[in-house]
């Protein structure tokens, strides 16, 4: 374990958000007013699937195994809880789908915002060293060349911390036929008006297990050393008032 003072530099593969925002959020927070959103954000970042959160012990029982998962934070700009929910919305999304044709209509972000939008990802995130974030971005005024952009932590902070949305917002706005109040019966309507076939059953919320099988392949309800046992859930682990800090210790060995 690196000590505290002089954090061994990380990276490659395996570099999270989380832990830039662990390493760098506090002096961020004590040298930049933030909004409660951002600061919502950050923490929500750092406590992600620790034991700040709690969590809960299984067991299986088949082979006797035992696994701990810590809760996630749900934030939607944790990268870690974005796949899911994204995955939920296009789910959701997809239900709504008339049988006609769409426009689909595509707007440009400011050229500065272009690598931090996709550098918005656990995924191009190369190094965090000496104070230094490197990630992969696309240039798409390059011909879509792939570059490495280095940042000073707090100024990547910063740029991050221009994604969150202020409490109450919301970065897509219904209108019309999808307005939220009339949707649900506009959209019937349509159905009947467009098609005399049967109208489509509206898909249950799919579980989390179901939907991690069907993305990654993985069945989380199955023990991860035998393969075979369900697992049985045999404690609920109360969130931890440690720090994010320590716990990050904790969570990394
Ligand atoms: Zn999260
Ligand atoms: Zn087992």
């Amino acid at each position: 374990m690196a000590a505290a003072s002089a954090p061994a530099p990380r990276v490659g593969r395996g570099l999270e958000l989380a832990e830039i925002v662990r390493t760098h959020g506090t002096a961020y927070r004590q040298t930049h007013p933030l909004a409660r959103a951002q600061r919502r954000a950050l923490h929500a970042i750092a406590t992600c699937r620790t034991a700040a959160l709690g969590g809960h012990r299984d067991t299986c029982d088949t082979c006797g195994a035992v696994q701990i998962s810590y809760n996630s934070c749900r934030n939607r700009h944790c990268p870690k809880c974005q796949t899911l929910a994204k995955e939920r919305w296009l789910h959701a999304r997809r239900a709504e789908l008339l049988p006609v044709e769409y426009f689909h209509l595509v707007f440009t972000l400011p050229h500065t915002l272009t690598p931090l939008a996709q550098g918005n990802s656990n995924d191009r995130l190369l190094s965090l060293d000496d104070g230094i974030v490197r990630f992969r971005w696309k240039d798409y005024t390059d011909g879509n060349r792939l570059k490495v952009m280095a940042l000073d932590a707090a100024e990547f902070l910063r740029r991050f911390l221009l994604h969150v949305v202020p409490d109450g917002f919301v970065r897509i706005r219904h209108f019309g036929l999808l307005a939220n109040r009339t949707r649900h019966a506009k959209l019937a309507r349509c159905r009947e008006l467009l098609a005399p076939s049967p109208v489509p059953a509206v898909p249950l919320r799919e579980s989390l297990p179901a939907l991690m099988l069907r993305l990654t392949g993985l069945d989380i309800a199955r023990c991860v050393v035998c393969q075979q046992g369900p697992l049985r859930r045999t404690e609920i682990l109360a969130p931890t008032p440690d720090p994010p800090r320590l716990v990050a210790l904790l969570n990394t060995s």
